[in-house]
């Protein structure tokens, strides 16, 4: 089968490896049907993440089929169409028992897939502790639908769970790429009053504009004024920050009205400085860090009833042999991209 690999800092490409096959009683085999690039997978390819071992298949944002599972595995069956997800955890240590899957303790625990255990950017993957890491896709959800919910969507649904929003709401979200648009997707679930969006990109802002209506729009620039402008306590009461650019944790905190509360979803390539003198009197209250991606059920639940759509975000679809070419799009941001499909080699003919 083809599989897109990590073979050095600066470089990927697609190699030709054997189906892999049942390691563990807990495994399952799962077909790829659909997959997707992720700026983590970028973050591979330019070296920054550590852990990550040349020779495995990347890509941890995928969609299949069960094909085989082992003998430990209950919560699915060969032919199940399945979400996988990011993090691989076990359900019964004490991060797990508590929903904080992020830190769960097994040795398998964490990013595991396409990071340090061959990915999804393939034809077939093993996945490990499958009773946690696959959700059955409800028969009314399209693959395309169901595609960001182990991932980018996970991320979003969680950092709007932890930000403790109200109908009362102001909330700022910092960052308009993929994670940022699924953050703002599952905020809007929850109805806060007004909702303002941070976004430097003109192209960015309009897919914004576009599918979004109700949402008010500003610039890293003009971000302060506008949400003050906007908010009645003198700043925005929930503010989450997706960007994880230079200047947007700072940004983050002096938008925010004192007692607000600050997630920081964001990824920095360095490390940010926490200001307290300056923050003194703020009271405000920070949470930050990985996504626990445990609500995946509930999330396909909120497809099926139609209240989360994260389709308009795929903007282009490529087949798995044309996968250089996607990873090409998604790096330089050309063309307007958000998301990329990458489906079978059976695509084009479809
Ligand atoms: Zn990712
Ligand atoms: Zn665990």
């Amino acid at each position: 089968m083809q599989a897109y690999t990590y073979i050095e800092k600066g470089k990927f490409a697609l190699l030709e490896k054997a189906k892999p096959t049942l390691i563990e009683p807990t495994d399952a085999i799962v077909k790829v049907t659909l997959g997707s690039i992720c700026t983590s997978d970028l973050h591979i390819k330019h070296g920054s993440v550590p852990r990550a071992v040349p020779g495995i298949t990347i890509g941890h944002e995928m969609v299949g089929i069960v094909e085989q599972v082992g003998s430990e595995v209950t919560a699915v069956k060969p032919g199940d169409r399945v979400t996988v997800n990011v993090e691989t955890f076990c359900g019964e240590c004490f991060y797990c028992k508590n929903g904080y899957v992020n830190n769960c303790t097994s040795p398998h625990g964490g990013w595991a897939l396409g990071c340090r255990i061959d990915g999804g950017q393939t034809e077939y993957v093993r996945v490990p502790l499958a009773n946690q890491g696959l959700n059955r896709i409800p028969e009314e959800v399209t693959d395309e639908q169901a595609l960001f919910v182990g991932d980018v969507l996970a991320t979003g649904f969680w950092a709007a769970r932890i930000t403790e929003i109200t109908e009362d709401d102001t909330v700022l979200i910092i960052g308009a790429g993929p994670t940022g648009i699924c953050t703002l997707i599952c905020v809007m679930l929850r109805n806060p009053k007004r909702i303002i969006v941070c976004e430097k990109s003109e192209e960015r802002r309009e897919f914004v504009r576009k599918h979004y209506s109700s949402v008010l729009l500003t610039t890293p620039e003009e971000c302060q004024e506008f949400v003050i402008k906007n908010s009645v306590n003198g700043g925005a009461d929930r503010v989450l920050e997706v960007a994880g650019a230079n200047d947007t944790f700072q940004l983050a905190w002096q938008c925010a009205r004192p007692n607000a509360i600050i997630t920081v979803v964001a990824l920095y390539d360095e490390p940010q400085v926490l200001p307290l003198p300056q923050m003194y009197g703020k009271n405000l209250t920070f949470k930050t860090g990985g996504v626990d991606g445990c609500d995946c059920e509930k999330i396909l639940q909120l497809i099926k009833e139609g209240k989360i759509d994260t389709t308009p975000l795929i903007t282009h679809r490529f087949p798995l042999a044309k996968i250089a070419e996607a990873y090409e799009l998604f790096e330089q941001k050309r063309d307007g991209v958000i998301k990329v499909a990458i489906y079978d080699n059976d695509y084009e003919k479809k």
